[in-house]
């Protein structure tokens, strides 16, 4: 499958958040990974889908930031987070030698069965507890918790979580600052209304 080729040691990122609650259980740090090559109809995260756009950030610098933050687990979406499993393994790699206690979830657009025997994708794999799969489809959107669309998967990789800890209903929050704005959490209708309000689309 595809990968980034980026600098050694260093992931290619929209943003990320150091603590929020609303992208799975408890309080987890968040990141948002950059580019995407799936074209899925009315994407909520278009601007993550450029491979060139985001900011370059030093692996192991980010691992630090995360080990030293007060969180429960943690969660990666993007764009797509498979695009740079390599460096994403190397991430959890290191996260985890500091803070074995740290569960993580994985959105993604492809589904597990093309990932798993992927010599980057399976590493990554290895380290993710819960892998949301699937590309988004609007129209199977039905405003269940965890996943975008009913077409997608939340498998459960490992058994540190279970499907009782599963969050019962979506919760986002919208961050508006000078010339931007971000969304954390899977959008639900309203918010979605909000979103394409805001976004290029609309300026098209
Ligand atoms: S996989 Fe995600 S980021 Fe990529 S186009 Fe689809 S919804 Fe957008």
């Amino acid at each position: 499958m595809e990968h980034l080729d980026t600098p050694e040691g260093q992931i290619r990122i929209s943003w990320y958040t150091p603590a929020t609650e609303c992208l799975g259980m408890g309080k987890r740090f968040a990141v948002w990974v950059q580019g995407c090559y799936k074209c899925c109809k009315n994407c909520i995260a278009k601007q993550l889908q450029s491979t060139k756009g985001g900011e370059l950030k030093s692996v192991a610098e980010l691992a630090d930031e995360i080990v030293s933050l007060s969180i429960d687990g943690i969660s990666i979406s993007g764009g797509e987070p498979f695009l740079q499993a390599r460096e994403l393994a190397n991430l959890l790699k290191l996260v985890k030698e500091k803070r074995p206690e740290l569960g993580v979830i994985t959105y993604t657009g492809y589904l597990y069965e093309e990932l798993k025997d992927d010599e980057y994708a399976k590493p990554f794999l290895s380290r993710i507890d819960i892998l949301v799969d699937g590309a988004y489809v609007e129209e199977l959107d039905d405003g269940a918790p965890m996943r975008g669309s009913s077409n997608q998967r939340v498998l459960f990789l490992t058994d540190r979580y279970s499907n009782e800890e599963l969050p019962k209903e979506r919760k986002n929050k919208i961050i508006f600052e000078d010339d931007y704005f971000a969304m954390i959490g899977i959008p639900s209708e309203s918010t979605k209304r909000l979103i394409k309000l805001f976004s290029s689309d609309k300026e098209e």
